[in-house]
């Protein structure tokens, strides 16, 4: 049975959410494997504790690294808080990074509520429940 891979990250005015989201959820994050985008997993590893694998900041390609790993089939749930209300530079990549978890059928939560399901999902934490992944080869 292998561990899961999940990443997180959060736009610069939602970082105070996922810092308290992940003090709350402390216990199932460390059921996975975390990847975080360069400032969110420098924040949650000094506030929350997590041990996480940092990745470049967002901005600088952290989003693009998150999504190579969506493409390779080796991430299993993405949590994005992104910011409805901020532009930030890297739109394209934020889209880009959206659209790669539903061409690969990766449940991502972007905000806290569904994150709460999501991390507490049996059907997530059930070790044996892949999701379907498409074929495009049709
Ligand atoms: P950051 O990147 O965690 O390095 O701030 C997040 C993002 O904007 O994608």
């Amino acid at each position: 049975m292998s561990v899961k891979t999940i990443a997180l990250v959060a736009h610069d005015h939602k970082k105070a959410d996922i810092v308290v989201w992940a003090q709350k959820n402390k216990e199932a994050l460390a059921l996975f494997k975390v990847v975080a985008t360069g400032t969110t997993g420098s924040l949650l590893l000094e506030k929350v504790g997590l041990d996480i694998t940092r990745l470049q900041s967002g901005p600088l390609g952290g989003d693009q690294q998150i999504g190579a790993l969506i493409a390779e089939q080796k991430l299993d749930a993405l949590f994005f808080f992104w910011d409805p209300m901020n532009p930030v530079p890297h739109d394209p990549d934020v889209k880009a990074l959206l659209r790669l978890c539903s061409v690969w059928n990766v449940p991502v939560a972007c905000n806290v509520s569904s994150a709460d399901m999501l991390v507490s999902s049996p059907l997530f934490l059930d070790p044996n429940y892949k999701p379907d992944l498409p074929n495009y080869d049709k």
